[in-house]
Formats: structure tokens, C-alpha cells, sequence
């Protein structure tokens, strides 16, 4: 399948905007979908306009390629771009909270990894709750199958070249201020009954 490329259009969410509640709710999850992630979409197509010889690129491209584009594009593809890859992978990658395990390959690698799933999770939580200002919490496999934790910045994206991205939660305040306010301990330890594992086998089972 052909990657996507310029002009970007914005994916409709994989769920009805009332399917991740108790965890999150319709408003901050049309909020964040609708407006937030919306607007990177089209801040992203925006910076492209004037740069034709980039509209052939897939978002994956652009990204592993910031060292390559002149500035202000560099920095709008970085912030819109990330913006863009980081949000489709955390709407695709959470489902209604059914209480979901990982299992098969996934499940060894966390514990070859991490030692077991609940350390894995502490880590992961310890990552996410500790970020100081915006940023990016991140399930991430090496070519290996070796998986890591990596906390970003804003709309950073994890080393792309390298690795393959499982899941990852959002704590930049829009992901949650509405319905937990400053509680962002409480919003990620909810955001862990909606990981989808069966996609994130997939990906990590398909990983480059
Ligand atoms: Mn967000």
C-alpha cells in the first residue's frame, strides 16, 4: 500500500467519541481528536505548500529527514509532523477499556525486557507522570525486538531510523485537563486499561 503523502488529511478516530469512557470522556476526546490533533494536521499541509519537492514524502520520511530541510520548515515539520505521526498512533493504539492483556511474543519480549509486566508498567508510568512540561511517553522495539521506554519532548518522535514505536500516551495537559484537571497521575494509570495489546503485537510482530 502506497504511504500516505501531501496534502495529509486528518483519519476519523477507530471508535465512537463516548467509547474510552469511564477513562476519557466524549468532550476532552473531541476536543483532542477534533481540534488538537486537526490542527497539526493542517499546520502540517500548510508549512508543506511552498516545498513541492517534499509533497512526495510519507509523514515517516519527512520525519527522518528534519536534518535535510532549511529552516522555519524544519522546525514546523517537527512540531505539526510529530504532531500528526504521534496522535495517529495514540488513537489507533487504545480501545474501549476491556482489560486486555498482551500475550504471545509481546508479552515475552516485556518480560525478557523489563523484567515482568509490572515492572514494565512502573517504568512506563514513572515516564509518562514524571515528563515535566509537554511530551510523549513511548512503547518502542528496535529491530531486534528489544523494547525500551522513551519519554519525548512536545512533538518529538522517537528515533524513527531505529525504532518502531508500539504505543504511547500523551501528556501534554489538552490530553486530559477537562475531565482530570491537574491529576495527570490518575488519567495515565486509567490510560492503561485502554491499550489496544492485539494492535501493539501487531506492530511489534511487523516492526522495521
Ligand atoms: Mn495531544
Amino acid at each position: 500500500m502506497k504511504a500516505e503523502t501531501y496534502p495529509f488529511v486528518a483519519r476519523p478516530l477507530p471508535y465512537e467519541y463516548d467509547a474510552l469512557i469511564p477513562v476519557l470522556d466524549a468532550d476532552t476526546l473531541t476536543f483532542h481528536h477534533d481540534r488538537h490533533y486537526k490542527t497539526y494536521v493542517d499546520n502540517l499541509n500548510k508549512a508543506l505548500s511552498d516545498y513541492p519537492e517534499l509533497q512526495d514524502k510519507s509523514l515517516k520520511e519527512l520525519l527522518t529527514g528534519l536534518d535535510n530541510m532549511p529552516e522555519p520548515l524544519r522546525t514546523q515539520v517537527r512540531n505539526n509532523g510529530g504532531g500528526v505521526y504521534n496522535h495517529e498512533l495514540y488513537f489507533d493504539s487504545m480501545q474501549s477499556p476491556v482489560g486486555q492483556d498482551p500475550t504471545g511474543e509481546l508479552a515475552a519480549a516485556i518480560d525478557r525486557d523489563f523484567g515482568s509486566y509490572r515492572q514494565w508498567k512502573e517504568q512506563m508510568k514513572e515516564a509518562a507522570v514524571s515528563k515535566f512540561g509537554s511530551g510523549w511517553a513511548v512503547l518502542a522495539a528496535d529491530r531486534e525486538g528489544k523494547l525500551s521506554v522513551v519519554q519525548t519532548s512536545n512533538q518529538d518522535v522517537p528515533n524513527l531510523k531505529e525504532l518502531t514505536p508500539l504505543f504511547l500516551t500523551d501528556v501534554w495537559e489538552h490530553a486530559y485537563y477537562l475531565q482530570y484537571q491537574n491529576r495527570r497521575a490518575d488519567y495515565v494509570e486509567g490510560w492503561f486499561g485502554l491499550i489496544n495489546w492485539r494492535k501493539a503485537e501487531q506492530r511489534y510482530t511487523q516492526r522495521q
